[in-house]
């Protein structure tokens, strides 16, 4: 039976997970877009009436407020909500969840605005209360986490005996052209690349400064040579933790000369900073200033040409051989705009946040509780990759010996 969905947040994200669960209206009978902004919903709203032939309906809601959310959800009564609004909003809209006995899933874990701490202490603190509550929560269905963390697990159950070694590449071959912009909210972007790197080895999490560890890294496909530099991601805590054979655990991501020199200059001058600062009499944080003068993600659409390449390297032994194998996948921009106007980073995150809501809604992945994605079977996420959009390939190289 269809069932009905509220997502919350009409940003680049947003616009792609209503575009998919559009196109899959056999599990998504019922599509509710709600953001802080209504016309940017409506919106989104005509241009999936448009591509999809779809209609959804779209409503206003802040979701800093706990008591926004619930009155949104006891009106619209959803089987599901989509979290694709700000890591900020996590913890309010779980609550909102549980007083309403709704599921829930979202694509980045919980900070406080105050301090650019990315740890998922506070949302796995709700495990109990969801049990109690008989609901679901699937935290990070997004690519990196998400797609990254069920690559990881399927390398684990298909390749090897033992998994020890883990490299997530996170490679944005494309351009669009602008001087300095970022594919995804400013703010969360900058937050997350000027914090000092921690990567996982053997046991403990080591930090080292921002951006100081770098490689080249050459993509399948002709997608190209790239610097990628080691940098701390959500995704490496809570492998980790589920699958403990795991000894080094290390997350890289390319970034031009451009987009580095710009930061630069951006973190030397103070407009990085998270602090409110005294303007005019006023308050206000340099970073979320920055964020209202550059280019909106979903500007970035039209403009980005090129392709992404994400995916995992995991080495280990099987049958008492050391071997590496890597899974990616390569997306357009070009496609992600033509299919659903957005491009290939908001595409990335919005696809696999729709296949997380669709597995749940199936009750293929459907457990009280609060979960992240490697610790359910992997195999039918990726079917489901292969299906809607993101498919992926895996270079096995043969065992010598
Ligand atoms: P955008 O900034 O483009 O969109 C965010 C949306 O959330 C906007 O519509 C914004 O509304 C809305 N919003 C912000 N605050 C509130 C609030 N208090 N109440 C209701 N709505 C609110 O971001 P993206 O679409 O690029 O990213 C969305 C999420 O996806 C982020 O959490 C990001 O971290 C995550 N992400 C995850 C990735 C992954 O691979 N796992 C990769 C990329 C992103 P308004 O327009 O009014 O500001």
């Amino acid at each position: 039976m269809a069932k009905k969905v509220v997502i919350i947040g009409a940003g680049g994200v947003g616009q792609v997970v209503a575009h998919k669960c559009a196109q899959v209206s056999e599990v998504f009978g019922d599509i509710v877009l709600a953001s802080r902004t209504e016309e940017k919903c409506r919106a989104i709203a005509y241009g999936v009436k448009k591509k999809q032939r779809v209609d959804i309906r779209t409503a206003r809601v802040n979701a800093d407020e706990t008591a926004q959310v619930i009155y949104l959800l006891e009106k619209e009564k959803p089987d599901l909500v989509i979290n694709v609004a700000l890591p900020y909003q996590d913890l309010p809209i779980m609550d909102a969840c549980l007083a309403t006995r709704t599921h829930y899933l979202d694509t980045a874990n919980y900070e406080p605005k105050e301090t650019a701490k990315f740890e998922y202490s506070w949302q796995w603190a709700y495990r109990e209360k969801f049990e109690k509550a008989g609901v679901m929560a699937l935290l990070g269905s997004g690519f990196d986490p998400g797609v990254t963390n069920v690559y990881t697990a399927y390398l684990a159950k298909h390749y090897f005996d033992q998994l020890e070694e883990i490299d997530i590449v996170d490679v944005n071959g494309g351009n669009h052209g602008q001087p300095f912009a970022t594919n995804f909210n400013p703010e969360i972007n900058i937050r997350e690349v000027t914090a000092p790197c921690k990567h996982w080895e053997n046991g403990s999490f080591v930090e080292t400064k921002a951006m100081s560890e770098h490689r080249q890294f050459t993509c399948p496909d002709n997608v190209g040579t790239f610097d990628i530099y080691r940098m701390y991601h959500e995704e490496l805590e809570s492998l980790v933790t589920h699958i403990p054979t795991i000894r080094r655990a290390q997350f890289w991501m390319s970034f031009s000369q451009n987009y580095l020199n710009h930061l630069q200059v951006l973190q030397n001058v103070g407009m990085t900073r998270i602090d409110p600062v005294l303007y005019n009499g006023v308050e206000i944080v340099p970073l979320q200033f920055l964020k209202a003068v550059l280019p909106e993600p979903s500007s970035l659409g039209p403009l980005t040409k090129g392709r992404t390449c994400i995916g995992v390297i995991g080495q280990g032994q099987q049958k008492s051989h050391k071997k590496s194998v890597y899974v990616y996948n390569i997306c357009s921009h070009e496609d992600a705009y033509e299919e659903v106007g957005s491009q290939a980073i908001s595409y990335t995150t919005g696809v696999p946040a729709m296949i997380g809501a669709k597995m749940m809604m199936e009750g293929t992945w459907m457990k009280s509780g609060v979960w992240n994605l490697e610790q359910f079977d992997p195999d039918p996420f990726m079917a489901a990759l292969n299906k809607y959009g993101l498919p992926w390939t895996v270079q096995d190289p043969p065992l010598v010996g």
